[in-house]
């Protein structure tokens, strides 16, 4: 069964169509990236599917559900870190508060922060809060939040936007790596068509606003 499917999903706001009859399936494991320009409706549909937003026409569904409401086996990476992070806990604390609910031993919650600082090399932080840390350093407890808590389904709205280029070039690699040891299966929204095809097995082309799927690209790297 796929991991996600997305069947004739459209949005509008106010009447006006941000994405329109977009369909797509993604399969246990896969990397699928999505690449559109700027304000072609990305964002938009990675909301729908995080059921962070109401589509106003077509389905989502995890695993064969129809997703109602934000699914439990998800984790989203957004573009806006400054609102991403709960600014009362420390930067452990904002990464271990949704592994609550993941049915783990405090202990196991302990190492999976530390396993997870440390990967996005923000160890030295975990007793900060986010306000004293750069926007950069607030996107990568995101990250890590998201990768310590290993959901099913990881959705990434642009998530190495804030950063710079070598940390950005680090956290890829990171999560190819992680997404392998955990059999995640990831989608990611980017603008930057280079970085798809480095990370992803597959690139769905989005058009113009609003957004339709107008091209699928295999990415195979053994070939020449
Ligand atoms: P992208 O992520 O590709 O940059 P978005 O999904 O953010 O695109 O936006 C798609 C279109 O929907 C744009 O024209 C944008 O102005 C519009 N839009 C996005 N969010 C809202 C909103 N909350 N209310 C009204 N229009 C919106
Ligand atoms: P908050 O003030 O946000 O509640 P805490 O600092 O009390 O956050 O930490 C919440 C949880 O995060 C702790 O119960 C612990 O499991 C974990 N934690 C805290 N500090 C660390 C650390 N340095 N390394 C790993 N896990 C930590």
């Amino acid at each position: 069964m796929s991991m996600l499917e997305v069947a004739g999903l459209g949005h509008a706001y106010g009447g006006v169509d941000a994405v329109s009859d977009v369909s797509f399936v993604v399969e246990p494991g896969e990397l699928v990236c999505i690449v559109g320009p700027s304000g072609c409706g990305k964002s938009t549909l990675l909301r729908c599917i995080a059921g962070l937003l109401p589509p106003t026409r077509g389905t989502v569904s995890l695993h064969g559900d129809r997703v109602v409401g934000v699914p439990s086996d998800l984790a989203v990476v957004f573009q806006d870190y400054s609102r991403s992070l709960l600014p009362w806990r420390t930067v452990a604390g904002n990464v271990e508060f949704p592994l609550r609910d993941r049915g783990l031993s405090t202990v196991e919650r302990r190492s999976r922060v530390e396993e997870a600082l440390s990967w996005v090399g923000l160890s030295e932080a975990a007793g900060k809060h986010p306000f004293e840390l750069s926007g950069g350093m607030q996107q990568r407890v995101s990250i890590a939040r998201a990768l310590a808590y290993r959901p099913a389904l990881m959705l990434m709205d642009e998530p190495f936007a804030s950063v710079d280029a070598q940390t950005r070039a680090d956290l890829e690699d990171l999560v190819l790596t992680v997404r392998a040891s955990a059999g995640m299966t990831v989608l990611l929204v980017t603008h930057d068509i280079d970085e798809s095809v480095y990370l992803a097995d597959r690139v769905l082309v989005l058009s113009q606003s609003p957004a339709t799927v107008v091209e699928t690209l295999k990415v195979d790297l053994s070939s020449p």
